[in-house]
């Protein structure tokens, strides 16, 4: 069987990724690596010029000859919009093509008003985030929802987190005003992606672990976000605990983990033994002043937790389980008896080089895993081929019509 070489396949989107990722930084490497011809080099070179996503740098004059004309990846070729719903707070950004934010907000916004309200407000969001920049400029928009998500289609199908939002394909609707590709995620894969990307980049295995209102997990496996056959890998918040009883779930079940161990468990819990709790920082305040009766409630909503993640530990074998949302960064208790549990249940090999540590990015992750997950969309080499072919095309018919 002959064997398919570079030459023959390497298109101006692959041109780009060699040129993104470093593995290629003058028109000699790109000939080298690919085995294209000079001409041929060139030719790609002038597209991805032309469409600004490439620069050209003149590097210093050395002692001996012509400084060859080195290439860079243009991040400020254009931007991203993104946006990271919670159920009651959410961020708003413009990132430009390396992910970095440029303009940002947040603000609260109670996301049960239903889309007709929450999408309109955020387009004029990112149209005043985007300022004097024209909306041609954007390529892409990337959105987290607090709702399970069918992927390939960015519909929601979560009906007891978001009831306002089921089934509702949310691209077509961003498409009317930004008619650019529109990836949207649940919230907890969004995070996943920006922890690993920002902090954790050379790890191909890990789990994040939201314990917030509610509990559920976003894997990356292999280095990449697995969303199972319909998005809806992760969702560990319904896992029955072994003593959790006949508590009802909002998915209907009973003993889920969400169900006995979430931020609205606990608060439902201590408010039952008489406490004052409103908020989750009212338990924060209740284990900072050392209260027996919250600390054991807290440390019992770890070990519960860390039965569920003792066994996805077993299952996928992640390098780091991250853990985040607002529950595990306040408690300390609840992360160590999480810990202690996850290493006593799990198997020695799956713990030997475990690692359990708190999110390092907190909220921040959710912009920077939703611009990743948009610019690793915008930027594949097909996407940026397929760009290409449609500019050349609407070029041609200007031309003979
Ligand atoms: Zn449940």
């Amino acid at each position: 069987m002959p064997r398919r070489t570079a030459a023959t396949f390497a298109t101006s989107g692959e041109v780009l990724r060699l040129i993104r990722s470093g593995e290629a930084v003058t028109r000699a490497d790109l000939g080298r690596v690919t085995g294209l011809s000079r001409p041929a080099v060139q030719l790609r070179v002038g597209e991805l010029l032309e469409r600004g996503l490439v620069v050209e740098r003149a590097d210093a004059p050395s002692t001996g000859g012509r400084p060859p004309v080195r290439l860079e990846f243009n991040a400020s070729g254009g931007v991203v919009l993104v946006a990271a719903l919670g159920a009651s707070r959410t961020r708003v950004a413009v990132c430009d093509l390396a992910g970095h934010e440029l303009d940002g907000c947040e603000f609260a916004m109670d996301v049960e008003q239903g889309p007709d309200v929450v999408l309109p407000l955020l387009m004029d969001t990112w149209d005043e985030l985007l300022g004097g920049r024209p909306r041609s400029t954007v390529a892409g928009v990337g959105m987290g929802v607090p709702a399970t998500v069918e992927f390939a289609q960015g519909r929601t199908e979560s009906a007891r987190v978001m009831a306002s939002w089921t089934g509702v394909v949310i691209p077509p609707i961003i498409h009317e005003r930004f008619p650019v590709p529109v990836l949207v995620d649940n919230d907890v894969n969004v995070l996943a992606i920006g922890e690993h990307r920002g902090v954790y980049p050379d790890l191909s295995d890990l789990m994040f672990v939201k314990i917030s209102t509610r509990i559920g997990a976003g894997v990356v496996a292999g280095g990449e976000i697995l969303r199972g056959a319909l998005g809806a890998a992760g969702e560990i918040g319904h896992i029955p605990v072994l003593d959790g009883g006949d508590v009802l779930c909002r998915c209907g079940n009973t003993g889920c983990v969400d169900s006995v161990a979430s931020g609205t468990a606990l608060l439902r819990d201590l408010r039952a033994l008489g406490k004052d709790v409103m908020t989750i920082a009212d338990v924060t305040a209740l284990v900072r002043a050392g209260d027996a009766e919250t600390m054991a409630t807290v440390r019992e909503a770890g070990r519960r937790i860390g039965e569920v993640l003792a066994g996805a530990v077993n299952i996928l074998n992640p390098s780091v389980v991250v853990l985040g949302g607002d529950v595990a960064e306040a408690f300390g208790p609840l992360v160590s008896s999480i810990r202690e549990v996850v290493y006593r249940r799990s198997t020695a090999l799956a713990t030997r080089r475990l690692r359990i540590e708190p999110s390092r990015l907190g909220a921040g992750a959710g912009i920077s895993g939703c611009a990743v997950m948009v610019l690793d969309h915008v930027l594949s080499p097909e996407a940026v081929d397929e760009a290409m072919t449609v500019s050349a095309l609407r070029r041609q018919s200007a031309a003979s019509g």
